[in-house]
């Protein structure tokens, strides 16, 4: 699959605080990238350097190919952004701020405007004036601003923050229905996980400035899945055995000895009969699930050894 995105090294210093430092990632055609992390992580600097406001202290990317900042310039045509709430005119209605950016941005067609509100759910609402519009409403507007023209790849920054659950779930579902049917490329950031599920393809996690880990949504899930909690007698000889009888290595021991055994490719009662049958005792156990927030919480305070 076509690579849309490539970062290598990416960097951005701001006087002494570094937005950004050596990011590496591949956004391919037709992924949903979300990129989480709390205020501060780098989320939008990474965004405005793809949409080309700002520019990298070090490091380079592509996109779609194109690596020289002129060249970038070209493919911009291509890619669609919402990056901090667009400037909308306020005493314009809906439909006349569409038609001030059509021109801005030089986008020929009657039908344009007409299409792209039909597609955010505007097109009954459209002269609304700006002014006016609820969070969701103006969330929307940003998203058919950044549509106009039929990019190829969306760069949207927290488009979901603010919104009410029924406007959450609408404008997931706007997104994946823009990725299936147009196979829009699209890379958006939130700082709470759970926005993103059922929607990212793709996870990276930015924490001050650097990726900390990337996962498909199958891996991700796989991680938030249960996981077993085992307390024995003998610690050290149990570990042992799974990592050796049971090839298990993703696993970890809590401060007070209890295992925490991740990735569950057996039934329960392979580990707890791993215990018995080699004269280990088990003091307790307990299956127990991790929530998406939970793991996001354990990589961004340094991992599961703090867990
Ligand atoms: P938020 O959700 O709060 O926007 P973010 O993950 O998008 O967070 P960035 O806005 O990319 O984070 O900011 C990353 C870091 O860079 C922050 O510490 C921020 O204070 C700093 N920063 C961003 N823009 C500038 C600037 N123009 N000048 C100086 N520092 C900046």
């Amino acid at each position: 699959m076509e690579n849309i995105v490539e970062a290598k090294n990416l960097t951005k210093r701001y006087q002494s605080c570094m937005a950004l430092q050596q990011v590496n990632l591949t956004v391919k055609r037709g992924e949903i990238y979300g990129l989480v992390g709390a205020n501060g992580a780098g989320k939008t600097t990474f965004l405005k350097l793809l949409a080309g406001q700002i520019f990298p202290s070090e490091g380079e990317f592509t996109l779609f190919g194109a690596h020289q900042q002129r060249a970038q310039e070209k493919q911009r045509m291509r890619t669609g952004a919402i990056i901090e709430m667009p400037g909308f005119v306020p005493q314009l209605t809906i439909e006349q701020n569409m038609e001030y950016y059509r021109r801005q941005k030089g986008i020929p067609g009657d039908r344009v405007i007409e299409d792209t509100l039909k597609t955010v759910g505007l097109w009954e609402v459209r002269k609304k004036r700006a002014k006016t519009l609820s969070l969701g409403m103006k969330q929307r507007l940003g998203l058919a601003i950044a549509l106009m023209g039929e990019p190829e790849l969306l760069l949207l920054d927290e488009p979901i923050n603010g919104l009410d659950p029924s406007g959450i779930i609408e404008m997931r579902n706007l997104l994946k229905k823009l990725n299936q049917e147009k196979n829009m490329t699209i890379i958006i950031s939130s700082h709470i996980l759970s926005e993103l599920e059922q929607l990212a393809t793709v996870y990276g996690f930015l924490d001050k400035g650097r990726m900390l880990e990337q996962l498909s949504a199958r891996q991700l899930h796989e991680k938030c899945g249960n996981y077993l909690e085992i307390v024995v007698t003998d610690v050290e000889k149990y570990i042992v055995l799974l990592e050796k009888k049971l090839q298990h290595k993703d696993y970890l021991v809590l401060a007070d000895g209890t295992v925490r055994i991740y990735g569950l490719e057996k039934d329960a009662v392979a580990y707890s009969a791993l215990a018995s049958e080699n004269g280990i005792g088990i003091r307790g156990m307990s299956l127990k699930q991790n929530s998406l927030e939970d793991y996001y919480m354990s990589i961004t305070k340094g991992g599961r050894e703090n867990a």
